[in-house]
């Protein structure tokens, strides 16, 4: 497609250098321009509306129009738009929604530490990790656990946890301190015969041999996903998250759960810790914490976390870490009510009760020829795809294609596309959305 050079997508292509994207292939093809947002719907620059089946980048909770953020929003701005948190100033926002936060945690946490995305949250946490070796005095303790398919980030720790070749190559990651155990996921890594059962039972050995080859004494943490999601919506197997719990503690490995995409509902409770009775040390929180109409995120940590930090910035005079932006005002009070109002409604509830619904339409397309299997929980799923002869993620790579057409907005990661609606998805909408998917897979298989 060509654009005159004054259109949006002209200069877009121009001037904007885009994320995630083969640049070169974008300097012809140009982008989709979206517009306005109503719901769980967005609308393109033709005028054309699409559920947004993945809630943006698996984020906006309460959807594209919810008035009581923008005027929480606009209220902060005209009371106090910007102030820091360095040294000793604080501010309201910031406050009360670190104290909402300890409160909602699974497992009992001390405090909280703003940062404004997920990757900067992860590299925080990562540094927050090797701090505390050294102040226990366990210098060489400073391995990272990340596992294959896992996703952290971008920036330099959290590309480095990550386990995606993608994020790696050319970039000189990642960090060797950082190594990656097996991707857990049963559908993908199954030797033929496997059962369940036996499956986890692999997955643990492999991550209690990777501890015992490095030295448990090298390694202070393990990082994970509840449900890996940017991997492809990557269920755990049975008893894993028991299991790995139980190796953690074995071997005095801290557990860092990335609730990134799960955190706030997605999953059906209000953290998937509790989904799977995971008992974090500490737990990285964005996206939903906001529905992403303000860049947020959070660490939480323990106190057996926190303590041994708080006596080394002592030591050292100051905890020598702080962004500009760190628990912006706009951003925590967008937080704060965005929770609230994930909490009046029961969006988490909802969430809940809309899983049967969600998981049945999943399954349903599921038995479409073109497809393979389909898994999910609360409300995110995936749709996993035969694979074409053509090339590796290519069937998955033309439903995303067909699925715009009919209106819908789907991610295909691998051989799968990706769901994870905006919370506020109704029961009559997740049809509309797979029906959506259905014409498009009858599309394909027509043309392919
Ligand atoms: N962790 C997880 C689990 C994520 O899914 C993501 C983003 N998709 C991140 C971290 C990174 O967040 P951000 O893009 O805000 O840096």
């Amino acid at each position: 497609m060509t654009f005159s050079a004054d259109s949006i997508e002209g200069r877009d292509i121009a001037f904007q250098m885009h994320q995630n994207t083969d640049l070169r292939q974008y300097e012809q093809t140009g982008g989709l321009v979206i517009e306005s947002g109503d719901g769980i719907y967005v609308t393109d620059n033709q005028g054309k509306r699409y559920i947004e089946a993945m809630a943006g980048l698996w984020s906006v909770a309460l959807g594209f129009s919810e008035p009581r953020l923008v005027a929480a929003a606009a209220k902060q701005m005209a009371l106090l738009p910007y102030y820091h948190t360095f040294n000793d100033k604080t501010h309201g926002p910031s406050v009360d929604l670190a104290e909402l936060l300890i409160s909602l945690a699974p497992v009992p946490m001390s405090k909280v530490h703003f940062t404004s995305s997920g990757s900067e949250a992860n590299d925080l946490a990562c540094k927050m990790v090797w701090y505390r070796s050294n102040a226990l005095g366990k210098p060489a303790k400073k391995k990272i656990i990340g596992r294959i398919k896992g996703y952290h980030g971008v920036t330099i720790a959290a590309a480095s946890i990550t386990g995606i070749a993608r994020n790696h190559q050319s970039f000189d990651l990642p960090l060797d301190r950082m190594i990656h155990t097996s991707c857990p996921s049963y559908v993908h890594f199954a030797e033929p015969g496997e059962s369940e059962a036996s499956f986890t039972v692999r997955m643990l050995n492999d991550l209690e041999n990777l501890i015992l080859e490095e030295g448990a004494d090298t390694i202070a943490a393990f990082w994970g996903e509840p449900v890996m999601g940017a991997g492809g919506v990557l269920m755990p197997p049975v008893g894993y998250w028991q299991g790995v719990q139980a190796i953690l503690r074995k071997y005095d490995i801290l557990f860092v759960a990335d609730e990134v995409i799960t955190g706030f509902g997605r999953t059906g409770k209000l953290f998937a810790c509790e989904t799977w009775g995971i008992e974090p040390d500490m737990m990285v929180l964005s996206k939903q914490i906001s529905s992403s109409y303000m860049p947020l995120s959070a660490v939480l940590l323990n106190d057996a976390v926190y303590q041994p930090i708080a006596d080394e910035s002592v030591r050292q005079g100051t905890f020598g870490h702080g962004f500009t932006a760190s628990g912006h005002p706009v951003a925590t009070a967008v937080g704060l009510e965005n929770i609230n109002i994930i909490l009046e409604r029961d969006l988490v509830g909802h969430a809940a009760r809309m899983e049967r619904h969600f998981l049945a339409g999943l399954s349903a397309l599921a038995e479409h020829p073109l497809a393979h299997s389909s898994r999910g929980v609360g409300l995110i799923g995936a749709l996993e795809l035969n694979p074409w002869s053509g090339g590796a993620g290519m069937a998955a790579a033309a439903l995303k294609t067909a699925c715009q057409a009919e209106g819908v907005m789907v991610r295909n990661i691998g051989e799968a596309i990706c769901f994870c609606p905006p919370l506020i998805i109704t029961e009559q909408q997740i049809s509309e959305m797979f029906d959506g998917v259905g014409r498009a897979l009858n599309r394909l298989a027509e043309s392919h």
